[in-house]
Formats: structure tokens, C-alpha cells, sequence
């Protein structure tokens, strides 16, 4: 199949709401990776009390505690269909406060724990510092390796079971500033603390969250064409290792 007979569908989980540091970034990003090849986009903005409909890729942001209530009790009337997506191989990507209800449960300091999606085996609990700073990841599944990015989290996550870090923290604290884990990764779903946002300045990532979905809606593996990366990947370069 050529790529301009090809096309994804993307929701866009509650953006009025999470949508933190620019994480709207990472959708432009997805669009435009996916545009600049001639594949066809079916974006879907899905807000309170809206009906889901299947797609190939979710997005959520991240977001204030007060921002994550809100959205969190919304989600949970979706936990059923959601997981069954999950199951059927659609892609997910949550970013911090996102990424904190793909979880059991985010329990934040001085408020009611507020339950998650159990899309990943983890949990959050409010730390008593917030983390603010670059960091950089080194993972074992993305050619380069290494993600990039900006966290700004005071939520500790947990990984357990079959859930597996998307990499480990060569600079900044990712999950929880302990265990050098970053991110959680099962099946499909990605999460992650990397603000900056994410997936503009690792294209590669969002290629292979693309080629996922692709795999998802044709039930085959298919490999995208270059693109012209030269000032992105650049711009990678340039954080990898940078702290401050
Ligand atoms: N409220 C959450 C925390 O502070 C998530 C923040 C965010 O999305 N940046 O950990």
C-alpha cells in the first residue's frame, strides 16, 4: 500500500482540559509526520461528557491536580472500552497527570485518591518535592535510544508486574527520583513524564507510535518513509545529557 492510501485516526483525550507545557505539540507532531507523507489523519477531539468512538492512537496530556480530578472521573466511565482498545493493540500515549490515571491511582497530598484507568500496573502518590528539569532516557526499543525532554512532577509512579519502563534515567528523576525507571510501557500504552513537549524533538518516537497505529488499523507491519530530520534531530542532540 502506498502511504497516501493510508490513514489513522487520533483522539485527543480532554485538551481543554490536560494539556500542560504544550502537549498539544505531540499532536501537531503526529499530524504533521503523518501529513508530511501523504497518510490521512482522522483527528478527534474528545471532551466532557463526549462519546468515545474506536481509534488507532489516544492521546492524553497532562495537567494540575484540579484538571486531573475533573478528567479523571470522565475517563471511568470509559474504563471498560478503553481497556478493550488497549487489548486490540490501539496505541496510547498519556503525558504526567495523563500518564498518572493510565495508572490504578494518582493519590495526590491532601485531597481523595482518584482512580485510574489500570491501562499500565502502576500507581502515584504526591512526593513531597516536585521535580522540575531536563531529562534524558536511555531506552532499549528506539534507534537512537535516548528520549529527551522536560519533567515538572511532584507525583512519585510505581511500576509493577508486566509494565516496563520506557527507559532508564540517564539525567533528571523520571517516575520517582528512586529507581532510575522513566516512563511505564504495556502492550500499547506509553507513558511518560517528558513534557517539552515530547514528540517534536524525538521524531523518532513518533514514528514508531505511528507505525504501531498503522499496524493496529491493517494488521500488518508497515514501515514508514524518511523524512528530511535534520533540525530535529538536532535539536535532540543538543539535550541529550543537558541537565539545566
Ligand atoms: N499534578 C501532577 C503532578 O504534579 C501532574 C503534573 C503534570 O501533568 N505536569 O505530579
Amino acid at each position: 500500500m502506498e502511504e497516501r492510501d493510508l490513514k489513522i485516526s487520533i483522539a485527543h483525550l480532554y485538551p481543554k482540559l490536560l494539556n500542560l507545557y504544550g502537549d498539544m505539540g505531540n499532536i501537531i507532531t503526529l499530524k504533521k509526520r503523518c501529513e508530511w507523507r501523504g497518510i490521512t489523519v482522522e483527528y478527534n477531539e474528545i471532551g466532557i461528557n463526549d462519546k468515545f468512538g474506536e481509534n488507532d492512537l489516544y492521546f492524553i496530556g497532562g495537567g494540575q491536580d484540579k484538571q486531573q480530578e475533573e478528567v479523571a472521573s470522565e475517563l471511568l466511565k470509559h474504563k471498560d472500552f478503553l481497556t478493550q482498545e488497549r487489548d486490540n493493540g490501539a496505541v496510547f500515549l498519556g503525558i504526567c497527570g495523563g500518564y498518572q490515571l493510565f495508572g490504578h491511582y494518582y493519590q495526590p497530598f491532601d485531597k481523595p485518591k482518584l482512580t485510574g484507568l489500570s491501562l499500565l500496573d502502576a500507581y502515584t502518590v504526591a512526593g513531597k518535592k516536585r521535580f522540575i528539569g531536563n531529562v534524558t532516557v536511555e531506552t532499549d526499543f528506539l534507534n537512537p535510544k535516548t528520549l529527551v525532554g522536560f519533567e515538572n512532577h511532584s507525583g512519585l509512579t510505581y511500576l509493577q508486574g508486566d509494565t516496563k519502563p520506557l527507559g532508564i534515567v540517564k539525567v533528571g528523576n523520571g517516575n520517582n527520583g528512586e529507581d532510575k525507571t522513566a516512563g511505564g510501557r504495556y502492550k500499547n500504552v506509553f507513558g511518560t513524564y517528558l513534557h517539552g513537549s515530547l514528540l517534536p524533538k524525538n521524531p523518532h518516537f513518533a514514528d514508531y507510535l505511528i507505525e504501531l497505529a498503522l499496524e493496529k488499523r491493517y494488521g500488518e507491519k508497515i514501515k514508514l518513509s524518511k523524512l528530511d530530520d535534520e533540525i530535529e534531530t538536532k535539536t535532540h542532540n543538543s539535550l541529550i545529557g543537558k541537565a539545566y
